[in-house]
């Protein structure tokens, strides 16, 4: 059974037309997604800057509230709750942020920080509980348990990374939606923090959304990869057969511009024409037929592509994807 699944799940967000206009477009940053993730399971979740990724991690923790669809948690539709029933929810899914300062209170101590989840869902039954319970949880990202005591700008940004990783866990979440968590670190430290997320995987039995624009990351943590252009997923598979027979155009174009580790292999690097388009007025059929390197007139013009299952456990959406 799902941990999560999620299905037609769109976030249209409104926005003026024009200066003086009060005729609204929307910004169709999630447009019917539908997927899910088992217990303990990693999904990665690629694609360009403004591609929906983000907001799609953020409507499932709820931080952005969808527009339609359904969001299945553990067999409870949340894409409608708010108050007091998501709060008695939230403690099972968790996200942690690219920048883990902005996201942590400068004027609070990392006790405090980690404190202040215990203290919302009454995870602890005394003091005493309490502050062995951030003791325990600083030393499970890799902290002294001393640290408590400082402020998140005593820390550098893989420490930062690990105390944002501790405050999820004091919850002891089942999902943890990661966005991007390691793109504004050093590769030394990224690799790092990705270990010490999968050992916390194995230990604690979370499921991870795994949101970057790296795909030689993504590739590295996660079981399956999802990849998302204009706010539509274009393709999901199991992450070994992504990587080494991508079926949607775009995707073989993300891959392309991966460095090879072995050098004897090259591979043919595509470069894509134009820019991503707006999502307020996306073009017609085929969100990618401006840019697809294989498009065909007027087909991918005017049919929207399905995401079919192409070979087993294999969905992209391309007319031609074999
Ligand atoms: Fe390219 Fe057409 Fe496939 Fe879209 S449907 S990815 S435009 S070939």
């Amino acid at each position: 059974m799902s941990l999560l699944e999620v299905n037609n799940l769109k976030v249209h967000f409104p926005v003026k037309h024009g200066l003086f206009s009060r005729v609204h477009a929307f910004v169709k940053a999630v447009d019917d997604v539908s997927f899910s993730i088992k217990p303990g399971e990693t999904l990665g979740l690629v694609g360009e800057s403004g591609c929906g990724k983000t907001t799609l991690g953020r409507a499932i923790v709820k931080l952005v509230e969808p527009t339609a669809g359904n969001i299945f948690f553990e067999g409870e539709d949340i894409a409608r709750l708010s108050g007091s029933e998501l709060r008695a929810r939230r403690r099972k899914f968790q996200m942690i942020f690219q920048d883990p300062y902005g996201s942590l209170n400068p004027r609070m101590t990392v006790g405090q920080i980690i404190g202040e989840a215990i203290d919302i869902h009454h995870l602890a039954e005394n003091s005493s509980a309490r502050q062995k319970r951030i003791a325990e949880l600083l030393k499970s990202v890799g902290l002294d348990p001393i640290y408590a005591q400082r402020y998140p700008h005593e820390f550098s940004g893989g420490q930062r990374q690990r105390i944002g990783i501790a405050r999820a866990l004091a919850v002891e979440p089942k999902l943890i939606v990661c966005d991007e968590p390691v793109s504004a670190l050093d590769v030394s430290v990224q690799a790092q923090i990705i270990n010490l997320l999968q050992d916390l995987q194995q230990k604690h039995g979370i499921a991870y959304l795994f949101i970057a624009h790296d795909l030689a990351v993504v590739e590295h943590i996660s079981r399956r990869v999802m990849v998302m252009y204009l706010g539509k997923v274009v393709e999901l598979a199991e992450a070994k057969a992504i990587i080494s027979a991508p079926k949607h155009p775009y995707t073989q174009a993300l891959i392309s511009a991966v460095p090879e580790v072995d050098p004897e292999t090259k591979r043919k690097r595509i470069v894509l024409a134009g820019d991503v388009p707006s999502p307020i007025n996306p073009p017609s059929g085929c969100p990618f037929h401006p840019r697809c390197p294989i498009a065909e007139f007027p087909k991918c013009q005017a049919e929207i592509p399905a995401l079919r299952e192409v070979t087993p456990g294999h969905w992209a959406a391309c007319h031609f994807a074999k």
